[in-house]
């Protein structure tokens, strides 16, 4: 018989991984009490380290952390990230990568950041990677530090769902939660359990990262190459990722031996290359699904548990973050009785789409790198492109996430996107006002009604009266907390539309 905890949760939180681990954080940030399980004792792993563990963090991502008071302890961990050889690889060449689409490499110096002219320089504009153990840290520290409780080497086994809360049976006993979020990763067990739905596409490869030891090390070129079989990228003297266009047939049926790690190579490189020793193997594929809803009843999903893909573009990290960002307030205020109608339901339909449009970012890239002479031929016409002015913009905005725009009600095209950073005239900046996870209202020109309209919303919303170095001619704006602008307005601002905006998202 499990023991059963007397101690209901306001929340449980299955996955201590970087989306649970941030979710954690947001939903204590609001004074919740939360309980994460996570499956695995030890949190170390080789493949978070250098050189897999490296992931490229967004610009979402990077305000989401400038903003609750965490870029400066990340951007510390970053410094493990120097000794990376891919880092090494690509600071030795001429021009500053922007990023890549299938492999095809687009140039900062060829991106026009006046087509983002609601981007304001600020800490969390500079793009940077950071290792999978070092990010974890910096999070488990700062849920540790503000009172989240994590329980390691506790795997959530099955649910069972009340009218008001859930029985989460881990490890032999049963936590009591109100609300249970699933950030257990792409295999989510609470995804399945619950019943959610994974709808997509399955996968044409499978992917390998390998850290080898070659006879010849100087027999493959360094970089990114495509090649009849497939791509791969060689950091010498011996990392590699392949792609190996098998229908995903290798991936997780058989173990990774050299044997067969010496035969993909040879396969995908077309050369003689020779393994001396395999250090170090996983794999992946192309595979994209994602959960039809985000809620059912009291269970939610975010991250890798709500959306899986391709690490192409290196994107999954970024989503998840957002998701958690966007859930974590949402969830807070519906679970402390202030949330007005459907605040709850905005998550899964802000995210979604943010996740379906991932999903297929990552599918067409999939589509470029198929080895056939049509699909280079197609390739060789988007590297064209995404050398202009225009194309390099364009790729470089959806990849590092600056065009993500919710559709919100207001007509201001400021609505629905990130705050713009902005440099107050008292010496502030706008970002870390939001680090206590409240509503933000920047008036510029101290106007007494929109006081108003923040003082009736009882502390959920900081009212800031200061006029901005720049202002981008707004006169106020109203910000929810993950950092998305409610409203905007030019000129005398209408307290009325303020004031319905504020109802919408503040209650
Ligand atoms: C090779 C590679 C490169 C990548 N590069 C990038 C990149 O550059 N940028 C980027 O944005 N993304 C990248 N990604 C994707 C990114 O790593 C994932 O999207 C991200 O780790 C997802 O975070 P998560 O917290 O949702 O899930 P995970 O990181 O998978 O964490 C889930 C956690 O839940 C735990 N768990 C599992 N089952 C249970 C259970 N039943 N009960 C309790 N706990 C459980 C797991 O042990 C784990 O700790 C890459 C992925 C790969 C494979």
């Amino acid at each position: 018989m499990p023991h059963r905890h007397t101690v209901l949760h306001d929340a449980v939180i299955a996955g201590a991984g970087p989306v649970g681990l941030f979710l954690a954080c947001e939903l204590r940030l609001a004074g919740l009490s939360v309980l994460v399980l996570e499956q695995a004792e030890d949190p170390h792993s080789p493949l978070k380290r250098l050189p897999f563990g490296m992931r490229g963090l967004s610009a979402p991502t990077l305000e989401a952390l400038y903003r609750r008071g965490l870029l400066d302890d990340v951007v510390a961990a970053q410094r493990a990230g120097a000794a990376s050889p891919v880092a090494a690889h690509w600071a030795r060449q001429p021009r500053r990568p922007a990023g890549h689409f299938a492999g095809i490499q687009f140039y900062q110096d060829d991106v026009d950041p006046a087509a983002w002219p609601w981007h304001l320089p600020s800490p969390a504009s500079t793009g940077m990677a950071v290792t999978l153990e070092s990010f974890e840290t910096v999070l488990a520290a700062r849920a540790s530090a503000i009172g989240v409780s994590i329980r390691r080497g506790c795997g959530v086994d099955d649910l069972v769902s009340s009218g008001d809360e859930v029985a989460v049976h881990a490890g032999g006993e049963t936590f009591r939660a109100r609300w249970l979020i699933g950030c257990d990763g792409g295999r989510s067990l609470v995804r399945k359990a619950a019943g959610f739905d994974f709808a997509g596409t399955d996968p044409e490869f499978t992917g390998y990262s390998a850290e080898v030891e070659l006879a010849d090390p100087d027999a493959l070129p360094p970089g990114r190459h495509y090649s009849a079989a497939g791509m791969f990228t060689y950091a010498p003297p011996g990392t590699i990722a392949m792609v190996d266009f098998d229908g995903g047939a290798f991936h997780r049926t058989r173990p990774i031996t050299p044997e067969h790690v010496q035969a993909v190579l040879r396969r995908v490189t077309g050369t003689e290359v020779t393994l001396r020793a395999l250090r170090l193997a996983t794999t992946w594929t192309d595979r994209a699904h994602q959960a039809t809803a985000y809620r059912k009843g009291r269970v939610l999903l975010a991250g890798d548990a709500a959306h899986i893909h391709s690490p192409l573009g290196g994107q999954g990290l970024n989503l998840g973050i957002g998701d958690a960002m966007n859930l974590g307030w949402k969830l807070a205020a519906t679970i402390r009785g202030t949330a007005p109608a459907s605040l709850l339901d905005s998550y899964a339909a802000e995210r979604h789409p943010a996740g379906a449009k991932v999903l297929d970012w990552s599918r067409a890239q999939v589509a470029l790198m198929r080895p056939s002479p049509g699909t280079r031929a197609l390739a060789a016409i988007v590297r064209d492109l995404t050398a202009t002015r225009d194309g390099a913009t364009y790729f470089a905005e959806r990849v590092s996430g600056v065009s993500l725009r919710y559709a919100l009600d207001g007509t201001h095209p400021l609505a629905g996107r990130s705050m713009p950073d902005f440099a107050l005239a008292d010496g502030r900046q706008a970002g870390p006002l939001l680090c206590e996870g409240k509503g933000l209202l920047l008036d510029f020109d101290a106007h007494a009604p929109l006081h108003a309209v923040a003082a009736r919303r009882d502390g959920r919303i900081d009212y800031v009266a200061c006029d901005a170095k720049v202002r981008l001619g707004l006169s106020a704006v109203l910000v929810r907390p993950d950092g998305v602008v409610a409203w905007a307005s030019e000129g005398g601002p209408d307290a009325g539309e303020a004031e319905r905006a504020a109802a919408r998202w503040f209650g």
